[in-house]
């Protein structure tokens, strides 16, 4: 087989969608307007498919101390914190994760694809076990793969699965670890967080928790679903990624046990990688201490997401959960969720469609994602977009794919 011939798959899939007139993997955002509304193909345009949950990307305070932090100390720090240092505002970003999480110590990483690949390869190696949700999102699978350890995937938000296997693992179950997110990116639900963590008083083990969807969006002061269900100490590591809630780029673990301090020297993705620039972390410093006390952003994120959510029911579509700020509607077969897709955005309305082998289960998703920036008139225009829609999903019929 040539260098090359892997791509012949991608390739015919590429002609389809160019034959389709619709390449929603290579959208570009022409303007971006405010956190909710950009230009694409000249027409103003609703994003609702984000993840800027608390709206933080434009809030005064954060476009200020990254302003301030980028003259005073440039567009970028050149390499790792290994290799070339840390700057001061790294480590107080660390101290300031960890008092958020009222935890002993957090390490911040580039992305919050890298904090789940440092923290898993630098946790766990060869002869360690790992136990992860299936669902679980690529950068945790990505992160077991480098690590080397034994993979055992339990079914979706299944404790009782995850028992199951713990208990086959005898005594090796004490030194497991035990992944799973707080929302799930692809459907919105929740991982039985309470359950899991009855699973690992059973057995033992240990918890690492992606709160990715989660932070900000639940718990009294935004410190995710374990917060929300009084579970916060029980989870051993909390992963979470600026680049949603906080409006940045960059990712960080925090846990109460003294080996994280070790990750940092045993975690290639920590230590062979450029840190986090001036700007993110002083932008992301400032979206932390408005993200704490951001009650108010929190329910209007939620009054947005039950709004679309219940709206979206109303018109009669499936969705793929209970209410959280990530609303997805499921769809049968791909070329019907590429049509509808390329419909909203005809309609002024920006979201995301997810395609097996992406989703769970081989399903295929219009997958909205709300923030609390929306405008309640913004929410209805979503919805009457899908409520035109709504016709070419009953019968099956071909929507217009061409621009216009
Ligand atoms: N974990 C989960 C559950 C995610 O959904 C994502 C990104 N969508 C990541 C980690 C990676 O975060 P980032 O995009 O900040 O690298």
């Amino acid at each position: 087989m040539g260098l090359f011939d892997k791509f012949d798959g991608l390739k015919a899939a590429r002609r389809d969608l160019e034959t389709l007139g619709i390449d929603p993997f290579g959208v570009e955002i022409e303007r971006i307007l405010s956190p909710t509304e950009g230009v694409i193909h000249g027409r103003r345009t609703i994003l609702a498919g984000t993840n800027n949950y608390l709206g933080l990307t434009f809030h005064p305070e954060t476009l200020a101390a990254a302003r301030r932090a980028l003259d005073a100390e440039g567009t970028g720090t050149t390499g790792s914190r290994m290799a070339n240092g840390s700057y001061s505002a790294h480590r107080r970003l660390e101290e300031e994760l960890a008092a958020f999480y009222g935890a002993r110590d957090a390490i911040v990483f580039s992305t919050g694809y890298l904090a789940n690949l440092g923290m898993l390869a630098g946790l766990t190696g060869p002869g360690d076990v790992v136990l992860l949700d299936a669902d679980s999102h690529a950068s945790i699978y990505d992160g077991c793969r480098l690590s080397g350890a034994e993979i055992i995937r339990f079914r979706h938000n299944d404790a009782a699965d995850l028992a199951k296997r713990m208990r086959r693992l005898g005594a090796r179950a004490a030194d497991a670890l035990i992944v799973i997110e707080g929302i799930y990116s692809m459907l919105g639900d929740r991982a039985p967080v309470k359950e899991i963590v009855a699973v690992k008083r059973e057995y033992g083990g240990y918890l690492l928790v992606d709160e990715a969807h989660s932070l900000g969006v639940l718990g009294d002061r935004g410190r995710g679903l374990v917060e929300e269900q009084g579970v916060l100490a029980d989870a051993d590591f909390i992963v979470g990624t600026f680049s949603k809630s906080l409006g940045g780029t960059g990712g960080f673990c925090v846990s109460n046990l003294p080996a994280l301090q070790l990750v940092r020297y045993s975690s290639r993705p920590y230590i062979f990688t450029a840190s986090p620039s001036p700007t993110t972390i002083a932008s992301t410093r400032q979206a932390l201490a408005i993200l704490a006390t951001g009650r108010d952003l929190r329910a209007r994120l939620r009054e947005n997401y039950l709004r679309l959510h219940s709206g979206l029911s109303a018109l009669g579509y499936r969705l793929g959960a209970p209410a959280s700020p990530v609303v997805a509607v499921v769809l049968g077969e791909r070329l019907q969720a590429l049509r509808f897709w390329n419909g909203l955005l005809r309609r002024g309305v920006y979201v995301n469609v997810m395609l097996p082998p992406a989703t769970p289960n081989g399903v295929s998703l219009i997958r909205c994602s709300l923030s609390a920036a929306h405008s309640a008139a913004q929410i209805d225009a979503v919805c009457a977009a899908f409520a035109d829609l709504r016709g070419t999903v009953e019968a099956g019929a071909p929507e217009r794919v061409t621009e216009t």
